[in-house]
């Protein structure tokens, strides 16, 4: 357990755009900043992430969240596990109780998964570098392979002792169970209960993208060939080959600055290249590159180059898995290292110079490859010349980019010579093909999404029909093979109202709103409220609508709504308490704003020509510095206040109430859509609170009143005729209501119908 005051501290220290920064490349986009989203196969950026709010959210698949949202989801990880992280991140201690058996029992089995490897993976660690076995055969290996100590940190390498079941013995030891270590796959049951998958090897850990240790490769140091020369974990629940790109940890952040990688084969070649200086580079460990790795690598960069041994097996292998780079709109370049040489053995061969060098005359144009490639290949045979053409026109027709497509036409029917326009025509051809065949892999798996989703949506949930429109997509998100390209928008199913239940509909509809409006501004300043003694209280949002409903004794018939309002109402203590704090803080900060401006602007006042003019000028300056601060205290205040409850209720301990909190919050960032900016002056919902509140909440009753009448006329169609005055008089009764209802708010009573 987390004490509460560490968990608020976590909160306040996160910031979102640095946390979603580890995963996401961010760029700035006026108030905001935008990426590519990490939950979707984006190919525009369509992830939004702004600071003020700390929330982020993607407009095209519907994802997003506060900081803790963002980790949960990202690194699909408990609440408890994302607060630990984002501790984790800021330096922040946590002080948690040495685990019981049971609780580790407890603990979800991916958690204790990741705990076990990283235990295993600092032993590993501990072995390499303090026992005599691990520093004569371990370290001597990496030294000779010429890793140097801060490499070897930082690739966190280790080894694994001969002894048949050394870790096992030691994990045991620990308290970590069997079944887990079977699980991980770090060891394997044998009738003396188990022993090490890993021994006698150098270890090298595999990381996700957040420097987690889900898997190991293994390298044996003998001789002998009946051991195979890497051994690595099996899948598990933690760790899926078909995602995992060794490196991309270690080397996200120089990817994503140079907007470029280099995709190379092992373990050992991002190691030498990384120690070498080229940080950009990772590995598709041996197996071909998959959907999921392509999806990891775009996050980051859209510029893939391939280095492969030059001899002919290793050019055999480069053409084969690129034509899955093309069509994710990849722009694939190779490079073919001398034939006797990897980019392990090449960069250790050459200085950081004569590697730059080679990569700017060899790196080549995949397409200009492949064609060289086939054609060589087929020499003068017309069949295989065919075959070969066919091969290298279907790589084209996958590219997503049009203008890429005839570019290349035109350069392959040079290098072919053949007619520019039937090499069009053959890329048309393939290309609907491919369009087909990827159509029908869609409709298949939007059926299937479709299906998940209505067994899981509650209808309570769902938002009301005027918010069901999909928000706006970035302007050129649509690509051109499918009028549904990207990822189909999330549209909540909502079976429409049937006509009996349209009045209890309204009311949720109204309800929702209402709580829309406490999240995003419950704790803004909304009117003075005068109580009979002559006092004058400032009343927030939240408090106004709390006292609406005590006098008419109302309440959220939703229960997550009701709980919602709850949860906010025993905010407002801590709130005002922190108020306090807020506006001690923001006199001092407006009080320093005066005095840099002040000071900054001293040369301007200093050049008036006599004592009149400095005078003169001296007051002007002052009391512009001054209404500009009073208007940015103004502005700053709003902002806290609007984001106060907000900030709780998105990062709070219940998932629904999160999840609605978030949803809610990211439904309004302001700046948006390009309907927003069209206009000049950018109205704030913020700034309209004043006259929304109560429309809201009249709304809100009127729709209880209808259902209410409703509920009335239906009784009366089924009543006995004596039954009937009396319902007739409590219908009359409702009506009137209505009416006094209607003269209050008068005109603006507006039905969402
Ligand atoms: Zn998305």
């Amino acid at each position: 357990m987390i004490d509460h005051n560490t968990v608020q501290q976590i909160l306040d220290t996160a910031d979102i755009v640095d946390v979603v920064s580890d995963f996401v490349a961010l760029k700035h986009r006026g108030a905001n900043w935008i990426g590519l989203c990490p939950f979707h196969n984006d190919r525009r950026p369509s992830f939004y992430v702004s600071r003020a709010k700390g929330i982020c959210k993607c407009f095209a698949c519907g994802e997003g969240g506060s900081a803790v949202n963002f980790i949960m989801k990202h690194e699909q990880l408990s609440y408890p596990e994302a607060l630990r992280y984002l501790a984790r991140k800021y330096h922040i201690e946590i002080q948690e109780k040495e685990l019981t058996d049971e609780e580790k029992q407890a603990q979800s089995e991916r958690e204790a998964m990741l705990m076990l490897n990283e235990w295993a993976c600092s032993y590993f660690e501990k072995q390499l570098h303090e026992t005599q076995m691990g520093q004569d055969v371990g370290l001597t290996y990496f030294r000779e392979r010429g890793f140097n100590d801060a490499t070897i940190k930082e690739f966190r390498l280790g080894y694994s002792s001969e002894g048949y079941n050394d870790f096992y013995q030691a994990a045991i030891a620990q308290g970590f169970n069997p079944k887990l270590l079977f699980d991980v796959g770090l060891c394997i049951p044998d009738d003396r209960g188990g022993h090490d998958r890993f021994r006698g090897r150098v270890m090298f850990p595999i990381m996700n993208i957040a420097g987690k240790v889900i898997a190991f490769g293994g390298r044996t140091l003998r001789k002998d060939k009946e051991v195979a020369k890497y051994v690595n974990s099996p899948e598990s629940i933690i760790y899926s080959k078909r995602d995992v790109i060794y490196g991309l940890y270690q080397a996200k952040r120089e990817i994503s600055k140079q907007d470029k990688c280099f995709i190379v084969e092992g373990y050992a070649d991002v190691i030498s290249m990384h120690q070498a200086g080229f940080k950009n580079v990772i590995a598709s460990s041996g197996t071909a590159l998959t959907e999921g790795h392509i999806h990891a690598i775009r996050r980051f960069t859209t510029n893939v180059t391939e280095m492969f041994d030059g001899d002919e097996a290793g050019v055999k292998a480069a053409i084969r898995g690129v034509d899955m780079l093309l069509k994710e709109g990849l722009n694939i370049k190779v490079l073919p290292l001398p034939p006797e040489d990897d980019p392990d053995t090449f960069v250790r061969a050459h200085s950081y110079v004569e590697v730059e060098d080679y990569i700017k005359e060899n790196e080549a144009d995949f397409i200009h490859f492949k064609s060289s490639v086939v054609l060589k290949d087929a020499q003068n045979d017309p069949i295989k010349r065919t075959a070969a053409i066919t091969d290298v026109v279907k790589s084209i027709a996958i590219i997503p980019d049009e203008i890429a497509r005839m570019v290349y036409a035109k350069e392959c029917s040079n290098l072919f010579s053949m007619d520019e326009q039937a090499i069009l025509r053959q890329i048309k051809h393939y290309r609907n093909k491919f369009i087909e065949q990827w159509r029908k892999e869609r409709q298949q798996q939007q059926a299937r999404e479709q299906r998940l989703a209505q067994g899981a949506n509650p209808p309570s949930n769902s938002p009301a029909p005027d918010e069901m429109a999909p928000p706006p997509l970035p302007e050129d998100f649509q690509d051109d093979y499918s009028p549904q390209a990207g990822p189909a928008p999330i549209a909540p199913i909502t079976t429409p109202p049937s006509h009996s239940s349209r009045a209890t509909y309204d009311v949720t509809v109204q309800e929702r709103e209402v709580i829309r409006l406490i999240i995003n501004y419950g704790m803004c300043h909304l009117i003075d409220t005068e109580y009979q003694d002559g006092s004058v209280v400032p009343t927030t949002v939240l408090e106004f609508i709390n006292n609406e409903l005590e006098y008419d004794k109302m309440s959220f018939s939703d229960p997550l709504f009701k709980r919602v309002f709850e949860i906010s109402k025993q905010q407002i203590k801590p709130f005002y308490a922190d108020l306090q704090r807020f506006n001690d803080g923001l006199k001092e900060r407006m009080e320093q704003f005066i005095t840099q401006e002040m000071s900054e602007n001293n040369d301007e006042v200093l050049d008036a020509l006599d004592s009149a003019a400095l005078i003169n000028a001296q007051e002007r300056k002052e009391n512009e510095i001054k209404s500009k601060a009073a208007l940015k205290e103004i502005n700053e205040r709003q902002e806290y206040r609007a984001s106060y409850l907000q900030r709780v209720l998105c990062s709070i301990d219940d998932d629904q109430v999160r999840q609605l909190a978030c949803d809610m919050a990211t439904d309004n960032l302001p700046q948006l859509s390009k309907i927003h900016t069209q206009y000049t002056v950018i109205v704030e919902e913020r700034d309209k609170l004043i006259d929304l509140v109560p429309v809201r909440l009249y709304n809100w009753k009127n729709a209880l009143l209808e259902l209410k009448i409703n509920e009335i006329k239906n009784k009366i169609a089924k009543a006995d005729p004596n039954e009937l005055p009396q319902l007739m008089k409590a219908l009359q009764e409702q009506y009137s209501v209505r009416h006094k209802l209607a003269a209050i708010i008068g005109d603006r009573v507006v039905n969402p119908k």
